[in-house]
């Protein structure tokens, strides 16, 4: 089985957005013919919220409607797959990662994001245990410890709030952005990033 380019597991608010970065750079020169792949078990946090304090987001929009909102931002990239199903465990090789879900599929990926919210753990294989989470306010909301820009070793990075962020929805995409940006860096070869403009050419809305 061939390994994929990257696989971001939990598509919450952290992972939507890091694959939304990611995807975001289709058209770069460096780009090539990567793929992102997304794996959730629709369990986001951000499906309980109504909005009121998130930056961009109508007012007063529900988490759930918000939720769909980004999957339609991803899913705008044909270069994106996501898959429903539940990663119990991790396994690395030299040069990919080996993804173990509940139903039995294995997939396998050269990168792994780990996005999976700060209040749950059933993965096994990863180099370190998450530890408390020391902006979560409760004893039981963990982490992944990191380098300080979320990659956790080559090949492994966190987004979301299980990189250490406090539980706003700002700061877990923030999060998801930035892992975007360091993994489109380690592409294309030098710091990036992905800012779109009008397009001239675009007819306009009537
Ligand atoms: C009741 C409530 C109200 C809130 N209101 C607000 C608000 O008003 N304003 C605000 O800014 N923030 C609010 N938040 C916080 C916001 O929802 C979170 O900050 C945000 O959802 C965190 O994003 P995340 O990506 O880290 O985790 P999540 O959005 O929770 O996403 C994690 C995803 O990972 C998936 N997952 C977990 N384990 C696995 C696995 N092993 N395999 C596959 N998938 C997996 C889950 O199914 C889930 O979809 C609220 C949260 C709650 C609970």
């Amino acid at each position: 089985m061939k390994p994929v380019d990257v696989i971001i597991i939990g598509g919450g608010v952290g992972g939507l957005t890091c694959a939304m970065t990611i995807c975001s750079a289709v058209n770069k020169s460096w780009f090539g013919k990567r793929r992102v792949h997304i794996i959730d078990d629709g369990q986001s946090d951000l499906s309980k919220a109504q909005l009121y304090n998130a930056p961009g987001v109508a007012i007063g929009a529900s988490g759930t409607e918000t939720l769909e909102h980004m999957r339609r931002q991803v899913d705008q990239y044909q270069i994106a797959t996501f898959h429903q199903g539940s990663v119990v465990a991790a396994k690395r090789a030299a040069d990919h990662w080996t993804l173990h879900l509940q139903d039995d599929r294995i997939m396998t990926s050269r990168v792994i994001v780990m996005a999976t919210g700060y209040k749950r753990w059933e993965l096994q294989g990863l180099p370190d245990p998450p530890i408390r989470h020391p902006r979560g306010g409760k004893a039981d909301r963990i982490m992944l410890e990191h380098d300080g820009v979320y990659r956790i070793e080559d090949g492994l990075y966190v987004a979301g709030l299980l990189g250490g962020g406090s539980s706003q929805f700002a700061i877990a995409a923030g999060i998801g952005a930035q892992v975007g940006v360091e993994i489109l860096s380690l592409w294309a070869g030098k710091r990036t990033h992905v800012h779109d403009v009008p397009n001239p050419s675009d007819t306009p809305p009537v």
